[in-house]
């Protein structure tokens, strides 16, 4: 239950005046009134001058038809998360997260490399090395879960059921667990310059051709696959293969442009 209590805010907190349940520690605490769901971060590409995302149906775009420009400004939530828990749980992997992706100070042994190969089947990917995969893989997972407890109407298609509570305690604890739990397997379309780089699209639910449920995330240039499974449903060796590892390494598959969707998207399991 949500009390309002009438403290004044103070200015370096936000404003901070709800006492509720945290999501992430399950306390009684005061809850922040601005979370983000998706770091801004990612979108850092994604305003316009107008400071509005693009917005787009990614299987529309994909066979070719137009994206939609839908106003928004960012997608955050108030009410869901206490201070100690957005500032210093989630915004330490942040901090990891945006240095190893969009470049910062991180030290060598977790500063990732990227080099760009063709694999046996002349699918272009870039293999990242040095990516701290506790932190980079709870990063990930914090996203999906926070989609997953957010009322927000764009991340409607994300409801983790049982296993909210299972990548809960992962994120609180900070452990990854195996390569094979939650594993996420990454895209990106940089290549096809008919795509545009700056936009958003509302994150779905699909299931693969072997039955698996992926969560799907459109986010500045990079689709992030979430392959949510039970432990007897084991994950084909062609995803483990390119998803992040413990040896801290983590493939990105290119989208060749055009024609290249369907191709990729079958060839990794993915129903039109
Ligand atoms: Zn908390």
């Amino acid at each position: 239950m949500l009390i309002k209590k009438h403290c004044h805010t103070t200015p370096w907190q936000g404003n901070i005046d709800i006492m509720g349940k945290c999501n992430l520690c399950l306390q009684e605490k005061q809850l922040i009134t601005k979370s983000h769901i998706i770091p801004d971060f990612m979108y850092q590409d994604l305003f316009d001058d107008k400071h509005k995302m693009l917005s787009f149906n990614p299987y529309e775009r994909a066979k070719g038809e137009g994206y939609i420009k839908k106003p928004s400004t960012g997608e955050y939530e108030g009410e869901i998360l206490c201070a100690d828990c957005d500032n210093s749980i989630l915004g330490s992997y942040e901090d990891y997260a945006s240095k190893a992706i969009y470049g910062g100070q991180l030290h060598a042994n977790e500063c990732p490399t990227f080099t760009n190969y063709k694999n046996q089947a002349g699918i272009e990917f870039t293999l990242c090395k040095n990516l701290n995969y506790q932190k980079f893989k709870i990063f990930l997972l914090s996203i999906l879960w926070r989609a997953s407890i957010s009322s927000r109407k764009f991340f409607s298609d994300i409801s983790l059921g049982p296993h909210e509570e299972i990548i809960r305690k992962m994120i609180f604890v900070g452990n990854a667990s195996e390569v094979d739990n939650y594993p996420i397997f990454m895209m990106t379309y940089i290549n096809d310059k008919s795509m545009p780089r700056d936009f958003v699209s509302q994150p779905q639910k699909r299931k693969t051709k072997d039955g698996f449920t992926t969560y799907i995330f459109f986010i500045g240039g990079l689709i992030y696959f979430f392959y949510v499974n039970s432990e007897n449903h084991k994950i084909p060796d062609y995803i483990l293969s390119e998803t992040i590892k413990k040896t801290n390494e983590a493939n990105i598959i290119h989208i060749p442009p055009g024609q290249g969707w369907d191709l990729i998207l079958g060839y990794y399991g993915f129903k039109k």
